[in-house]
């Protein structure tokens, strides 16, 4: 007999100090996909979707998966767009019952203006659709803020173990395979929830450099699921620290067969770590005159760019994507060689595509989304060096094969450097963003990208160098000047030690 698997997802990572709200239209402008779509777009790739269709045909899954929506990280979701997707997706799961599992690919640190935790009312209307005896498998993001309403709604919850999230399939992976062995009988999964009164942890989920406090918590997991009977996954997050919502932090989720109180000893025993580890980090973000000092460094020949994490203003991170401040530092030092991506301006990338390929044209870029972090609009002239829809396919190891919209864009070709003038914020994840405009990245001196982690994957191995700058966005690390007025206290490091 075919199993009838109910497999849906809307993903989004919510900035609650960004001041634009997320929209339909940024979820149909990013990933809004239906059932034929999702086969097209996402079969073969290293993707959760990747992995639940695989699963799908290896276990002859009869699938009914009518949505996968994706929006680039930015503020609040709208009521209207979460309940229009949400909707598609519950009168779908209505129609198709009865199913024997649902799987859940989510981020888990989406909030809406209505639902400080977005995941936790998706699960409580499918949960309210199927009854208690269906298994709900969910994935996470490592950078989730997982809730305990998430952890008693779904019987199996698995999360990403790598930052940059190379992961993803395998994730899926194994909540489908455990969610298959739930719907044969074979095991009956709950989730054990534990967090700490900490805001931001576990080294972001860093697990690049190989060593750090999200690298010794897999050891110390893996120990665990070894250990401990009846233990089937251990999910851990990091917590995404820019929501003002009051579960915001790292936790740990154990998904274990049946109740048992060994479960809650071992979710109890490391999240002890999550409190143990905090403040440790691999990675600090250097000023502006320290980071333009480093720059400024001649490179011997063939050693490859300096890769410039402009961190603080990353779209992945739900920053705008459009502050100027590391642009100007860099031109007033007169440094060469500079490509930049990207400043998300849709109003200066329409005035470039007007002028058209090769003309001159003036605009005044960026720092428009809320000039209050990262730099006012800064007026420029050069030349449209390169046009572009924007659309590109990953060739680099983070969800590789999988496509991404910067939108309508062109090349801004200054003294000295190239900026990537685009219509939607999205971080640098791949080299092919370059590319797309005729920039060889292993050509360039600095890469200057509005990016945090997931570029390392591909930029790493041809860099010379990679350092972060705080140039003022919203995704900064003085966590004590937003005003806080949900999130659980004390907490630290606003008020613990
Ligand atoms: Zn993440």
């Amino acid at each position: 007999m075919s199993l009838t698997v109910f497999a849906a997802s809307i993903m989004h990572e919510s900035h609650t100090f960004n001041i634009a709200p997320t929209t339909l239209d940024d979820f149909r402008n990013a990933d809004y996909l239906d059932g034929a779509a999702i086969d097209g777009a996402m079969r073969g790739t290293r993707s959760e979707w990747g992995a639940v269709l695989d699963l799908a045909d290896e276990f002859g899954w009869h699938l009914v998966h009518p949505l996968a929506a994706y929006a680039e990280p930015a503020g609040r979701v709208t009521d209207h767009a979460f309940d229009h997707i949400l909707g598609i997706i519950t009168r779908a799961l209505e129609r198709a019952m009865p199913v024997h599992g649902v799987i859940l690919p989510l981020h888990g640190a989406m909030v809406t203006e209505s639902h400080d935790d977005a995941e936790g009312e998706i699960l409580r209307q499918v949960r309210a659709i199927v009854g208690l005896e269906v298994p709900i498998a969910v994935t996470l993001d490592l950078h989730a803020n997982a809730t305990e309403n998430m952890a008693c709604l779904a019987d199996i919850i698995t999360t990403y173990r790598t930052t940059p999230h190379t992961d993803t399939y395998e994730t899926a992976e194994r909540a489908g395979r455990l969610l298959q062995r739930a719907m044969l009988g074979e095991i009956k999964p709950s989730v054990t929830l534990a967090h700490r009164p900490v805001m931001s942890g576990l080294d972001h989920g860093r697990t690049i450099a190989g060593h750090g406090a999200m690298v010794e918590m897999l050891a110390r997991l893996r120990e665990a699921e070894a250990e401990t009977p009846g233990v089937l996954d251990i999910g851990v997050t990091a917590g995404f620290v820019w929501a003002d919502v009051p579960f915001t932090g790292p936790t740990v989720l154990v998904t274990g067969d049946e109740v048992r109180p060994e479960y809650r000893a071992v979710a109890e025993r490391l999240a002890d770590f999550i409190w143990d580890s905090r403040g440790q980090e691999t990675v600090r973000l250097l000023p502006m005159d320290e980071t333009i000092s480093i720059a400024r460094k001649a490179a011997p020949a063939g050693s490859g760019p300096l890769l410039i994490g402009d961190f603080t203003d990353n779209p992945g991170g739900g920053a705008h994507g459009d502050s100027t401040g590391l642009v100007l530092a860099l031109l007033e030092a007169g440094i060469k060689g500079v490509a930049v991506g990207t400043i998300a301006d849709p109003d200066a990338a329409a005035a470039g595509l007007k002028a058209g390929l090769g003309a001159a044209v003036t605009v005044d870029l960026g720092g428009k989304k809320d000039p209050r972090f990262g730099g006012t609009p800064i007026r420029l002239t050069g030349t449209v060096g390169a046009v572009s829809d924007g659309i590109y396919v990953r060739k680099g190891k983070y969800m590789t094969g999988t496509k991404a919209n910067m939108g309508p864009s062109f090349r801004l070709d200054l003294d000295g450097m190239q900026i990537v003038v685009a219509t939607h914020a999205t971080q640098i994840d791949d080299r092919e963003q370059f590319r797309i405009y005729g920039i060889e990245p292993e050509r360039m001196n600095i890469l200057a990208c509005k990016a945090m982690n997931h570029f390392r994957v591909d930029f790493e191995p041809i860099a010379r160098g990679l350092i972060y700058v705080d140039a003022g966005g919203i995704c900064s690390l003085d966590f004590k000047q937003f005003p806080w007025s949900k999130l659980r206290r004390p907490i630290w490091p606003l008020d613990l030690n």
